[in-house]
Parts: C-alpha cells; sequence; structure tokens
C-alpha cells in the first residue's frame, strides 16, 4: 500500500487511524515523495489556540513549481499537463505537455524578474481565463513572488481594493477577455482601478483579443515584447516551507472579503493528497475543474493538484450556456474527460434546460463526478448522477473552504460512501468536531452543532494578510483549541457529514433551529422551482419567521393567482418534506437571486431585505447582477 494513495474502505480507516494518532509520522510519509531542497526539521508544530499559529514542514527548504514541473520531465515530458478549451467551439484548442508549459513559465518567470520582481513582492494578477493565467501564477510560485489573483469579473473597487490591501507593486492583466457571446476589456478596468492605487509600478499586458488599449508610458509594458529572445528556462527560487505561496480573497458571501494566505509546503502536500484521492486520479485521466483560477477551487484543482500529481487538467474559458447549454457536455465528449468537477449552481442552471441538450452527448469517458461551493441539493444531486454520470460515477460532494486550501470532508470516489446532500467522511487528517453554542463538543451520531476541526492539518489558514488579529478572531478565536468554520453541519446515523448553512444563517422558528441548506433543499423538490433561498426575519410570536426567496421554472408566474397557486404548492412541498414548523411565512417569487461571482447565494442581502433594512447593504463589491437586487427590492413582501 502506498501511503499517498488510498484504494479501498480499508485503506481509508487504517489512513484515518493513523493520521489521527500519529500525524507525524503519517504526514512524514505523505511528504516524502516530493522534490526538497532540505527536508524538514518537524513535520507540525503551533498550537491553534490561542492564535493559530501552525507550522508544516518547517525547517524544510523547496519550489513548488519544481514539483509541479520539474520533477515530471523525465517521465512525463511529453504529456499534456494544459487543454485549454476556448470560448468559442470554432477557434483551435491549445494543449501544453509538461516540458512546454515548464518553458513557459519559466519564461514568464524571467520577464516578470526582468520588470523588477522579486521574492516576497505581491503580484495581483487580474487576467482571464487563458493559459497564461496558469502560466503567470506558475511564474510567480518560481521566482517566490506571492501570486494573488482576482477574478476577471471584478469591478475596478475591487480590484483596487485587493492591489491596495496587499500592498501590490505589480499587476498583470490582459486587454480583454470573451465571456460567451460578449467581448470585455479588461486592461481599462485596471486603468480605472490604479487610479487608487499609487503603489502600482508596473502594469505587464497579455495581448488575447488583439484590442488597442491606452498604455501608460514607464508603468505598462506588453507580455509579448518583454518575452521576445528570453530564455526558456530559469532557475527556480529556493523557499522555505512557511514562506506564504499566495493570497486569495473569500467569496464575501458573508462580509468583506478576507485576505486568506497560504504557505508553501504544507498547501502542497495537501493539494496533492487530496486531489490524488478524493477523484481516485489514474494516470491517464482527463481532469476537467469548470471553475476559473480566480477561486480557491481553481488554485488548488485546476492547477496545483492536477500539476502536483502529473496530470492532465483541462481549463475552460468560456461559459456552460454558449454557444449552447449543451457546451460543457460538448467539451466532455470532445476532449474524452474523465474526471469533472464543477458547482451545484452550474448544475442547476443546466438542469432547468431542456434535456436534449445532454441527449446529444455520450459522456461515455465520464467515470467520477464532483461538486463543490455549496451544498449540493438532492434534485441536482440526482439529476447529476442521473443524466451526467449515467448513474454509473459516483459523485463526491466536496466540502471545503478557502480557508482550508483543499477539500476536508468528501466521499473518495468510489471508496466511502456517497449519499445525495451529504459532504461524507473527513479525508485523512481532518478531525472534524460539532460544537454546541457554548463550545463543548456534540458526540454521537444523528447530531446537529457548529462544524470545528480539532486538531491542525497541512493547508489551515495561517493569518489574513496585513491582520493576523482578524484571522484569529474569525477563526481560532471562537472557540479556543479549534479552527470554527462558521458552518453548521449534521453528522447522520451513519457518521456521514452533512452541512446545513451557514451558522449566521441558522434560523430559529419556536425555538426549533433550522439550517438554511434543509429548507432550501425541501423547497426545491418541488416541480416548479428551480432555485431558492431562505433567511429569517424578526417575527413577534415566533422569533424568527422564513422567508424564502424562489427561483420558478420559465420565470414568474403569468397573474396573481398562479402566484398563489405555486407558492400553496410550496409550501406543501415543505411541509410533507421536514414538517409544519418550517413552513415559510413569506415566499417572493424572482427571476434571479444575489449571488457573488463564484456562485454563492448572499444570503446577508436577502436578510436585510426580508428585516425591511434596506437603505445599507454592506459590501457588494463580488456581487454579479446588481439588477436583481432591484427586482427583489421592489418585489419585497
Ligand atoms: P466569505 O468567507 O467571505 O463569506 P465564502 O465563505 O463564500 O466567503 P469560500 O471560501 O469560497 O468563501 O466558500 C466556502 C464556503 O462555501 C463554506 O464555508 C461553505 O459554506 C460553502 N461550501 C463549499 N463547498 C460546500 C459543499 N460541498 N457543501 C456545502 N457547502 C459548501
Ligand atoms: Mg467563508
Amino acid at each position: 500500500m502506498s501511503v499517498s494513495r488510498i484504494r479501498t474502505l480499508e485503506e481509508y480507516h487504517a489512513a484515518y487511524q493513523k493520521s489521527v494518532e500519529d500525524p507525524d509520522a503519517f504526514w512524514a510519509d505523505v511528504a516524502e515523495p516530493f522534490t526538497w531542497r532540505k527536508k524538514w526539521d518537524t513535520v507540525r508544530s503551533g498550537e491553534f489556540s490561542p492564535a493559530g499559529e501552525s507550522k508544516w514542514f518547517d525547517g524544510a527548504r523547496l519550489n513548488i513549481t519544481e514539483n509541479c514541473l520539474d520533477r515530471h520531465l523525465a517521465l512525463r515530458g511529453n504529456k499534456l499537463a494544459l487543454i485549454f478549451e476556448p470560448n468559442d467551439p470554432k477557434t483551435r484548442h491549445l494543449r501544453l505537455t509538461y516540458r512546454e508549459l515548464y518553458q513557459q513559465v519559466c519564461q514568464f518567470a524571467n520577464v516578470l524578474h526582468a520588470n523588477g520582481v522579486e521574492k516576497g513582492d505581491r503580484v495581483i494578477i487580474y487576467l482571464p481565463m487563458i493559459p497564461q493565467l496558469a502560466i503567470a501564477v506558475l511564474a510567480c510560485a518560481r521566482i517566490g513572488a506571492v501570486h494573488s489573483v482576482v477574478f476577471a469579473g471584478f469591478s475596478a473597487t475591487a480590484i483596487a481594493d485587493r492591489v491596495n490591501d496587499a500592498d501590490a507593486h505589480f499587476v498583470l492583466t490582459a486587454d480583454g477577455l470573451n465571456r460567451g457571446p460578449k467581448q470585455i476589456p479588461v486592461k481599462s478596468v485596471v486603468d480605472e482601478a490604479l487610479l487608487h492605487c499609487p503603489g502600482v509600478r508596473r502594469v505587464i499586458v497579455v495581448e488575447h483579443l488583439g484590442w488597442p488599449v491606452h498604455m501608460q508610458p514607464g508603468r505598462d509594458v506588453w507580455y509579448h515584447e518583454e518575452a521576445q529572445g528570453v530564455p526558456l528556462t530559469c532557475p527556480a527560487e529556493e523557499m522555505k516551507a512557511e514562506d506564504p505561496l499566495f493570497i486569495l480573497y473569500t467569496s464575501g458571501s458573508t462580509g468583506k472579503p478576507k485576505g486568506v494566505v497560504h504557505t508553501t509546503a504544507g498547501y502542497m502536500v495537501w493539494a496533492d493528497y487530496t486531489f490524488r484521492n478524493v477523484f481516485q486520479v489514474e494516470e491517464n485521466d482527463v481532469y476537467w475543474c469548470t471553475a476559473d483560477i480566480g477561486w480557491v477551487t481553481g488554485h488548488t484543482y485546476l492547477l496545483y493538484g492536477p500539476l502536483l500529481a502529473g496530470s492532465t487538467s483541462l481549463q475552460f474559458e468560456g461559459v456552460p450556456t454558449y454557444p449552447d447549454a449543451g457546451r460543457f457536455w460538448e467539451v466532455i465528449d470532445k476532449h474524452n474527460v474523465t474526471i469533472f468537477y464543477t458547482a451545484p449552481t452550474a448544475i442547476r442552471s443546466l438542469m432547468a434546460t431542456p434535456l436534449d441538450n445532454v441527449l446529444s452527448y455520450s459522456l461515455s469517458s465520464l467515470r467520477v463526478l464532483g461538486s463543490v461551493g455549496e451544498p449540493i441539493n438532492e434534485e441536482a444531486w440526482h439529476w447529476y448522477h442521473t443524466h451526467i454520470g449515467k448513474g454509473r460515477c459516483p459523485v463526491v460532494d466536496t466540502w471545503w473552504q478557502t480557508e482550508t486550501g483543499g477539500i476536508m470532508l468528501s466521499a473518495l470516489a468510489d471508496i466511502t460512501p456517497s449519499v445525495p446532500a451529504r459532504a461524507g467522511l473527513p479525508l485523512p487528517g481532518v478531525q472534524p468536531v460539532l460544537l454546541n453554542q457554548d463550545g463543548t463538543e456534540i458526540e454521537g451520531n444523528d447530531q446537529e452543532g457548529y462544524l470545528a476541526i480539532k486538531a491542525s492539518w497541512p493547508a489551515v489558514i495561517r493569518t489574513t494578510w496585513g491582520d493576523h488579529e482578524r484571522a484569529r478572531q474569525t477563526y481560532f478565536q471562537p472557540y479556543p483549541g479549534y479552527y470554527f468554520t462558521g458552518d453548521g453541519a449534521r453528522r447522520d446515523e451513519q457518521g456521514l457529514y452533512r452541512i446545513i448553512g451557514r451558522v449566521d444563517d441558522v434560523i430559529n422558528v419556536s425555538g426549533h433551529r433550522f439550517g438554511t441548506a434543509e429548507i432550501e433543499n425541501a423547497i426545491n423538490q418541488n416541480e416548479h422551482v428551480v432555485e431558492s433561498a431562505v433567511v429569517g426575519y424578526p417575527h413577534d410570536v415566533k422569533g424568527q419567521g422564513i422567508y424564502a426567496y424562489v427561483i420558478c421554472q420559465g420565470g414568474p408566474p403569468k397573474d396573481a393567482a398562479e402566484a398563489r397557486k405555486w407558492e400553496s404548492s410550496i409550501i406543501e412541498t415543505v411541509v410533507a418534506e421536514i414538517g409544519k414548523i418550517a413552513k415559510p411565512d413569506k415566499i417572493q417569487l424572482v427571476s434571479g437571486l444575489p449571488k457573488t461571482r463564484s456562485g454563492k447565494i448572499m444570503r446577508r442581502i436577502l436578510r436585510k431585505v426580508a428585516e425591511g433594512e434596506t437603505s445599507n447593504l454592506g459590501d457588494v463589491t463580488t456581487l454579479l447582477d446588481p439588477a436583481v437586487v432591484d427586482e427583489i427590492l421592489t418585489g419585497r413582501k
């Protein structure tokens, strides 16, 4: 048995037990096969309490790109590392072997150096989902610069906030981007942002659409001009295990985004270990994670995890509905994708389109399906399993956070149980607990509480950039000795974990506590419903009432009578699924929900609307479509 790879249920239990009983020996074994310039002095040190001071593999020296690239050249030099599928299916796709990717990364790294980027400098990357995004991230890591990727759909304000928070002097961007049928300028958004960022010294612009852009003399340069004649090799900077690898800002679902910091060695080991085990990756897999590299999922499971494992990873520039709602399935057939990892929001939106979009494709290459980002409701789980996986592919519902660096709770494909609406069992190294409000551990199964993690794991958040106190207060102080996730969970009869929503979103109706995910899951069982979001609001009698925002199939109802009919049908469904006590007090039929750019519902906005507190909606810089909020305000019940 290889310690790095679990192949049976017995091996899972054995690995789990060892990871708890002797974590130092367990992780030393897992870390052994990587390329280290120098091995660690201690595997694990530091405590969660009082300040979250974890260190992993302290004393070790390494460079993560030597592990992603150089180490594979001998055996996998000609194997595909990245397949790039462009926005427009008529444009030719691009493939890069490990050797080609290595060369491109080295060249990019040399360009960064020549432009003054040094070890420890923060580099903001505001690039669309083009190969240069993956290359730029790795190029930063090659020379020890700290990358901070900002999703290329964010506003100038969001960029400026991040540039200033990270105190970055360098920005990488492009002339423009493709999103479905639209072409969007990107450089001009950066220009607007940088009016508020006096510290930025250099902007390197990648040519993608061939659009003319404003170049500020002395500050802005074209990548293709800088790369002329630049060598394709670049020595990797030797990094300490705990040197920061990247800063990534959270989605902002619950408040102002936090600049989560991950360091080098622990993150590397965790990304590789979780990737290979959760998806049960084999040498010939073609793996596709649909997340943008601007999210943590794209960092760990599009880029670092697959490359560390020597896999072939597909990067997609476009959107699921362009040129039509069959695009995902077309791409799977075209590249013979074997492992597919996406988000419930994408599944639900595709589910709402005619099934013909799926039936025209064979999908016979698929072997494993994954979901991430939010709880996947049962309806969506079954649709995904039946129509995409043809009942043949296990679905792994992976729970984790930007702060956890990688997957924490999930089935291991075809090895540990995969049950709809359950994330499942913890990965080796993860010790989840359920806590009472007062911080005592809740024992036994069939129980519910605040989800916390009892012991450090290699990729635990190290700090929030420039503000360690914030990290301490958010994650380590609420329940001393634990990492606090902010999510509520249930441990079912079999010991499988089910995420029931954010702790802040728990609704207390006449003394009964409900997670938002539970009630939404029930509402979504109704035949008319595509998606829903529920929040609590103050209620004179019950303490809190349930306010449900619901999107129905085919858009809004045609008249008031139809609206009433749908509403009572939704109430019936909830009563049948959970009981009278969970019956929504108010239902507002809407055509969209306020979401972050990564597809998560911003319940805090919905809560404010339900509470009637509509004047200050809080930080909305990560909101996808502000028009949705206006509609919701107008239709408020
Ligand atoms: P912020 O912390 O700024 O509010 P965020 O929590 O939305 O933003 P992320 O780190 O992108 O930022 O999201 C992590 C959260 O996503 C988890 O805490 C959880 O609520 C939710 N989540 C992710 N995967 C799953 C899953 N498989 N099942 C249920 N919930 C999930
Ligand atoms: Mg969060």
